[in-house]
């Protein structure tokens, strides 16, 4: 039997790993101290416990120690990089350059960069796979670009966009380039260097770390990238981000960030495979599903489906033992379709209809097997009510159907 309720949104979050927690657990007692006290030995043991989960983070993504600034989660870093590179080169230009399908710390922050009169924003489109074309990018570029913001792995669809393309047509340009890797990082390679990346957040609690603890990879030379702070202070961090470092957390995402280095090769082709059987197993029991994202560059957890005929939401109340995600944002007062789906080209009915199952580091076989019983068993009687399956399955087109007004 299988223990419930059954965690498979591992996108939204994780659970920490027990070997990050015993890595944390002695840096909210006996090791309590501020990493900035330089006159002790318990800011000694805090500093050297940051310094070595520096150098831990730093060499998943092929960075450099110094080149990692601590925050308080990947939305910090997003609003760092972006709104940090528009204030710091205004006299170079004001040109930002990102898509459609970003994570909405990314898509805010142009936003409010818009609002304030300090960004011109591009917002490209990306194909029905939920793929941005480089070819895009580069025709977007203009002589006040400064800023590329492109995602590595989308965060519902799973989609790996074409990131050292992208790196390489920046370079070539000579215009900086930030990518969002929260769901990236840890779980498909990431090289800074290989990318040509010049700016990279990520987030430990989606990597089996603890919440509230991100970072911002800052390139330090080739080019040497500048920012203008937002948030003012003691100077920590470079100057770049004030603030007494969360030493616990900063710890966990160190310990997390070794643990995925050495055990990503195997997870993700446990994970895929996994993914491959929830997929195989629904697709084989019913008609009428629809995969959302990329084919084959998506994340190896990822799994998005749309069920025609069926309601996200009510599909998620017929499961509340199994935690899985709908594509439709419950607001207070519509029910709006994900941007993500909608910008796949998927019609609205099919964006409402959408499930995004996560699969992570602790899911087995045996809750796939549940996850795929329980979602087909209710799918087929959330059909059996409804008469437009029931229509459809006659063979009418419901398209061509004139529904009557009263
Ligand atoms: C989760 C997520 C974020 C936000 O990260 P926090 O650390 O929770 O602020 C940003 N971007 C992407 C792609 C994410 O998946």
């Amino acid at each position: 039997m299988v223990k419930l309720p059954i965690y498979m949104d591992n996108h939204a979050t994780t659970p920490m790993d027990k070997r990050v927690l015993d890595a944390v657990l002695p840096y909210f007692t006996e090791k309590f101290g501020n990493a900035a006290s330089r006159n002790h030995s318990f800011g000694w043991a805090a500093e050297e416990a940051v310094d070595k989960a520096r150098n831990q983070i730093a060499a998943l993504i092929n960075a450099k120690a110094k080149e990692i600034i601590f925050t308080s989660g990947a939305t910090e870093s997003d609003n760092l990089a972006i709104k940090g590179v528009v204030e710091f080169y205004k006299d170079k230009g004001n040109h930002v350059i990102t898509c459609v399908t970003e994570h909405k710390a990314v898509l805010d922050s142009c936003k409010a960069l818009e609002r304030a009169g300090k960004a011109t924003v591009t917002y490209l489109p990306v194909d029905k796979y939920g793929m941005v074309d480089p070819d895009d990018v580069r025709r977007a570029i203009t002589d006040k670009t400064v800023l590329i913001t492109i995602m590595s792995a989308n965060n519902e669809v799973g989609t790996i966009h074409p990131i050292a393309e992208i790196g390489r047509i920046a370079k070539e340009k000579g215009v900086l380039f930030h990518c969002d890797a929260t769901q990236g990082v840890g779980k498909i390679p990431m090289d800074v260097e290989k990318a040509g990346v010049d700016l990279l957040s990520a987030s430990a609690h989606k990597i089996y770390g603890p919440k509230g603890v991100g970072i911002l990879y800052v390139r330090s030379r080739g080019p040497r990238v500048r920012l203008t702070p937002i948030i003012d202070g003691g100077g920590h961090e470079r100057g770049l981000r004030s603030g007494t470092l969360n030493v616990p957390g900063i710890v966990g995402f160190g310990a997390a960030c070794e643990i995925a280095g050495q055990e990503m090769e195997q997870e993700s082709a446990r994970l895929r495979d996994l993914r491959n059987r929830l997929q195989a197993n629904l697709f084989e029991r019913l008609d009428e599903i629809y995969l959302n994202g990329h084919p084959t560059e998506r994340l190896p957890g990822n799994l998005n489906l749309s069920f025609a005929y069926v309601e996200g939401e009510s599909l998620l109340m017929g499961i509340k033992d199994v935690a899985v995600s709908s594509g439709s944002a419950c607001t207070s007062a519509t029910l709006e379709p994900s941007y993500v789906i909608r910008a796949l080209g998927t019609d609205e009915e099919l964006a409402h209809s959408s499930i995004r199952f996560g699969l992570g580091r602790f899911n087995t076989a045996e809750e796939v097997d549940y996850v795929a019983e329980r979602v087909t068993a209710e799918v087929r009687r959330l059909r059996d009510l409804s008469p437009l399956y029931e229509m459809a399955k006659e063979g009418i087109d419901l398209k061509s159907v004139q529904w009557k007004r009263d």
